[in-house]
């Protein structure tokens, strides 16, 4: 999986063929996508009409809350493959833990058997804390691949970050960028955008590589798009890191995953 990719939430599926195809275009090789986004089908297009090797492209997408059960899951993966237009995906995520419908567990055991026929390469899921991770590695035996949550350097997610360590899963940050508010106007990121020529999501975005972290900005301008891919010929010094590590506040910006259904 690349470290990089390209999100397209809140993405219209008529606009996400073109930001998508800008995307390729612009070197990524990373898509993530959901059902609850409603753009699979234009992402597929993309992909479809991009001369790019399906081998060559990694396509995330995810399984929405109210699809959540075993045979539900199946229907609902049957359905976002032919809407991505795919044989096969690359990883599946199950989108939120939802722990009030307490389906994850039969959930996960459905993503499990669609990995064994091949169906797709990789199993993960997102928005999962702590608790819920250890009741699936408990009652499965099979660890997520991946846990996608929301992380950026006002939300470092230390602890979780440790735990994911400790279990080799890997940690990939949606809203990398913080959505683009305040956070790229923060004077810490400023100042060391300024330092290197460089604009302050590119820093962010660069903080986030040289943690190890999994990243996928979003944007649908072309410019952004290029400047969000460019960030693998400079280097932050560990004083920066070390500055930018001080920013964390812990607040979210989205829903809290024990709460949200
Ligand atoms: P993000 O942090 O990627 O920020 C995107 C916004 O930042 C853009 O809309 C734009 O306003 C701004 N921006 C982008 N590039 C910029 C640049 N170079 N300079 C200045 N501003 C810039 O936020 P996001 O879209 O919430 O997160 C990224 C992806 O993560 C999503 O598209 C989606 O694929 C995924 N995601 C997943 C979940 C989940 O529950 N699993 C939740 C939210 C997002």
């Amino acid at each position: 999986m690349p470290q990089l990719g390209f999100g397209v939430w809140q993405v219209p599926d008529a606009e996400a063929t073109p930001a998508v195809a800008e995307a390729l275009k612009a070197g990524y090789r990373s898509i993530d996508t959901a059902a609850a986004y409603g753009n699979e089908g234009g992402v597929g297009e993309a992909i479809a009409q991009s001369g790019v090797d399906r081998d060559d492209v990694f396509v995330t997408t995810k399984l929405w809350n109210t699809d959540q059960g075993y045979d539900s899951t199946l229907r609902a993966f049957d359905e976002s493959l032919k809407k991505l237009k795919l044989d096969v995906l690359d990883l599946y995520l199950i989108h939120w833990p939802t722990p009030a419908r307490d389906l994850y567990v039969d959930t996960w055991k459905a993503f499990v058997q669609l990995q064994k026929e091949g169906r797709v390469r990789a199993i993960g899921v997102s928005n999962f804390q702590p608790a819920h991770l250890r009741r699936l590695i408990d009652e499965t035996g099979v660890v997520p691949a991946v846990n996608q949550v929301e992380l950026h350097p006002y939300l470092q997610q230390s602890d979780l970050r440790v735990f994911h360590a400790q279990h080799g899963i890997e940690t990939e940050a949606w809203s990398p960028l913080g959505q683009g508010g305040e956070l790229l106007n923060d004077p810490v990121v400023t100042e060391i955008a300024a330092r290197h020529q460089r604009s302050a999501a590119q820093v962010v975005l660069r903080w986030h590589v040289q943690l190890g972290t999994i990243v996928i900005p979003k944007s649908v301008t072309p410019a952004r798009i290029r400047e969000n891919i460019a960030v693998f010929d400079f280097e932050l010094s560990d004083e920066e890191i070390a500055a930018l590590s001080t920013l964390d506040r812990g607040g979210r910006i989205g829903p809290n995953p024990d709460e949200f259904n």
